[in-house]
């Protein structure tokens, strides 16, 4: 980039790079801080509804970090991940976003099927990962492990030095279920659907919105949605933002969606309502089945 910027434009470049790498030194020392225990720098996760087509219902959630700060700012992973990521701190981050999500799912206990959390390849590459989500799993006697779901980024994986397959199936024996993230973005996306074990396909969101008005996104959601299936795995459509993209995802047999349309990410507190209503209903509406049956 410094290249093309030209002569005249180095000092430019210059100041534009040193406000990142301050901004991860800060972000490194407060994810640092944050997983001291520091109760006014915390790592909270916010929960976003994947709605099944079929029921219209809450079927899971994926967790996604924040970083509320001191001021009481909420900060977006975009801020703090990458710097995580390589000071090698995604590490103990990843596992407190593990131990945190299965906390929130043993409270939420029926009312939600499983939760999903990211997992970088940073931590998939450390030996102790396997280890770490078996050691996890062993302290929760009776917990059904395939409502854990571990989403893997497909173009991330390009980087990982280690084998991505091997490890992969050594976390599928301890019973978690595997996603493929940003489905369609890397440029080898064929040969993850045939060399990994995974259990569910997440269409990258550039493919899901605006697919009603555009017939060759609708082309491409319907072969993935048959490639999936023949393979015997689930897809989830990120970012439905339109009534239009939902209601053309349903009609297309797209077992399950994730989007704004339904609901943003939010705080556990304010999931914890909406799976509230969306329980209710469902109860309400099995009473009213089995009365009408
Ligand atoms: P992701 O895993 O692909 O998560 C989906 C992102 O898309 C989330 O952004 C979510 O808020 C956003 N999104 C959901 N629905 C819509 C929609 O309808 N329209 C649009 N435009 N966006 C939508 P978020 O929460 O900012 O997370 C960004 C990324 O940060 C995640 O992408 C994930 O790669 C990473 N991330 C989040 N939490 C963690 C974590 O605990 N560990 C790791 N390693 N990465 C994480
Ligand atoms: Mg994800
Ligand atoms: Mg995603
Ligand atoms: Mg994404």
């Amino acid at each position: 980039a410094a290249k093309r910027a030209g002569g005249n434009r180095v000092q430019v470049f210059t100041d534009e790079l040193r406000v990142p790498v301050q901004e991860k030194i800060a972000a490194e020392a407060r994810v640092r801080r944050a997983l001291a225990g520091d109760p006014r720098l915390t790592l909270p996760l916010w929960f976003q509804p994947v709605v099944s087509t079929v029921t219209g219902r809450i079927a899971g959630a994926e967790a996604l970090v924040r970083m509320r700060t001191p001021e009481g700012e909420i900060l977006s992973p975009f801020h703090f991940i990458l710097a995580a990521e390589e000071t090698g701190l995604i590490v103990p981050l990843g596992e407190h976003v593990l131990r945190s999500a299965i906390d929130h799912l043993l409270h939420w206990q029926d009312r939600l099927g499983y939760v999903s959390v990211n997992v970088s390849p940073r931590q998939l590459a450390e030996p102790d990962f396997v280890p770490m989500v078996a050691s996890v799993l062993a302290g929760l006697p009776g917990f059904d492990p395939s409502r854990i779901v571990l989403e893997i980024t497909e173009t991330a994986l390009l980087a990982s030095t280690v084998d991505v397959s091997e490890r992969l199936t050594a976390l599928k024996q301890l019973g978690v279920r595997i996603a493929l993230d940003d489905f369609g973005t890397g440029y080898s996306s064929l040969t993850w659907l045939k060399s990994l074990p995974a259990d569910i396909v997440k269409l990258d969101r550039s493919f899901v919105a605006g697919l009603a008005e555009d017939q060759r996104k609708a082309s491409i959601i319907q072969a993935v949605l048959w490639l999936a299936r023949s393979l015997g795995m689930s897809t989830i459509a990120e970012g439905v933002e339109e009534a239009a993209d939902w209601e053309a995802l349903r009609v297309a047999g797209c077992p399950a969606v994730q989007g704004y349309f339904f609901s943003k990410p939010l705080p556990a507190a304010e999931f914890d309502v909406m799976l509230r209503e969306s329980f209710e209903r469902a109860t309400f509406e099995g009473v009213h089945l089995r009365e009408t049956m």
